[in-house]
């Protein structure tokens, strides 16, 4: 029998998981897993458990919100023999789960573990520091811990913005010099961004398009600092309708970047603090960690549909097979 190790978080998402750890524990067994389910006692506990134990396993599974999955990369880019990692999100806002496409309801995401493939994702390491998928500096980067759930939900992009507006004048732009593969770019900047997502903040529209997770590459999003505010009007238009002009912003992919200011920056990591820096060296670890996800080709999708029914068959009259 293969071995599952879960270390889920009790409390994230209000406690979420109490309703549905007897489930998921029992879609795993079922799936043919021997589970050692482990509730994390403390912030670190969950990525020291990993550490310590992993090697007995043959996949991990996390639950939690952004925190407990970055505890399992951490932990994970530590270890010499590395497993697959299952997530089943259950924080409110995921941004790393809406780019793999991870079903948020969490039983779903436990039938999708069973049945998934590997896909090798790209981990990014800032100043020897692992993030999953967002490194970010300037007016934007602490908005997105900072927005309240609520308001993001309800608003979606307007809260940025509102919020972006409401602290511009505290803001005066940072004097870097970034160097990435393609050369050297000088300049002003109230925002960066190097992500390996599709969504930063629950935001979709922010990013480039054809991202790909798994292609050493970053993508990075650099918002110059307007001159204004009729020129912050400007950028606060191409922002909303998701237009990066080069009037406004400078966009490039890169596998590593460095970024010097003379003065410290505050960064942000997968949207916690990263700390102030006034030199900042970031490298793509290419294919790093092995995530569990749905298979995307249409016939391994009809055999999960097709496992999931006759899973549900066992609960289920006959007759209504197929409902
Ligand atoms: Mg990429």
């Amino acid at each position: 029998m293969k071995k599952l190790l879960f270390v889920y978080n009790p409390h994230a998402g209000k406690g979420l998981i109490k309703n549905h750890l007897c489930d998921i524990i029992n879609i795993f067994t079922r799936g043919g897993y021997e589970v050692t389910a482990y509730p994390t006692q403390a912030p670190r506990d969950g990525m020291n458990k990993i550490i310590r134990d992993c090697s007995r396993f043959d996949i991990l599974v996390v639950s939690g919100g952004d925190g407990t999955l970055s505890e399992a990369i951490k932990a994970m880019m530590q270890l010499e023999h590395k497993i697959p990692i299952g997530y089943i999100p259950a924080g409110s806002t995921n941004d790393f789960a809406s780019s793999m496409d991870i079903p948020k309801k969490m039983c779903e995401a436990a039938r999708a573990i069973v049945k998934g493939v590997t896909f090798d994702y790209d981990i990014g390491e800032f100043n020897g520091e692992f993030y999953v998928y967002v490194a970010a500096f300037g007016a934007f980067a602490d908005v997105s811990y900072e927005t309240s759930q609520v308001a993001k939900n309800r608003f979606g992009h307007m809260a940025y913005l509102a919020e972006a507006l409401r602290r511009l004048p505290t803001y005066t732009g940072y004097n870097i010099t970034v160097e990435h593969d393609g050369g050297t770019v000088k300049g002003s900047f109230i925002l960066g961004m190097v992500t390996n997502s599709t969504s930063v903040g629950g935001l979709k529209r922010l990013i480039a398009d054809n991202v790909a997770f798994d292609d050493g590459l970053f993508e990075v999003t650099l918002v110059k600092t307007p001159s204004g505010p009729i020129a912050f009007q400007s950028l606060l238009r191409d922002a909303a309708i998701n237009k990066m002009s080069e009037k406004n912003f400078v966009t490039f992919r890169t596998s590593f970047l460095k970024v010097h200011s003379a003065a410290d920056i505050a960064w942000s990591l997968d949207g916690e603090s990263g700390g102030s820096h006034n030199h900042v060296e970031i490298y793509n670890h290419k294919q790093a960690v092995s995530i569990i996800i749905l298979p995307d080709d249409k016939t391994a999708e009809q055999q999960l549909v097709h496992a999931l029914d006759s899973e549900r068959s066992i609960e289920l009259p006959e007759n209504t097979q197929g409902a």
